[in-house]
């Protein structure tokens, strides 16, 4: 996966990986079939990364809900942003939410408040 790109493909990612993960431990956990306490570790080792990630599924689920669909002025896509500022899905085009930082240089700081606070009171000062 490239990175940086949007939000939720990168958790979806993220999810999808633990998923192998799981599957990997499972299966490492067939070489022990003559121990059969340690193949059951491997089972249950295994099957926690799956639970999270259809945890993460969930909760992508419910956050994309709540993300801003946008219009891409790049590509003219429809895309999900979250938080303050985000990468377009199809094109990974920067996109913020805030008028205030347009046309300013893309930062992931922006989506921790404080620090985009300290951004625009500086650009204030440039001002
Ligand atoms: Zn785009």
């Amino acid at each position: 996966m490239r990175l940086p790109g949007n939000k939720i493909l990168r958790i979806r990612g993220w999810a999808l990986a633990l998923i192998f993960i799981g599957m990997i431990i499972m299966y490492a956990g067939m070489f022990f079939r003559s121990t059969p306490w340690l193949m059951l570790i491997f089972l249950i080792l295994g099957v926690i990364p799956i639970l999270l990630s259809f945890v993460i599924y969930f909760y992508v689920g419910m956050i994309s809900a709540r993300a801003v669909r946008v219009q891409c002025p790049n590509c003219g896509k429809h895309t999900k942003i979250l938080g303050t500022v985000d990468y377009c899905q199809h094109c990974k085009e920067p996109l913020t939410l805030d008028k205030d930082l347009e046309g300013e240089e893309f930062n992931i700081d922006y989506n921790v408040k404080h620090r985009r606070e300290k951004l625009k009171s500086q650009l204030k000062k440039e001002d």
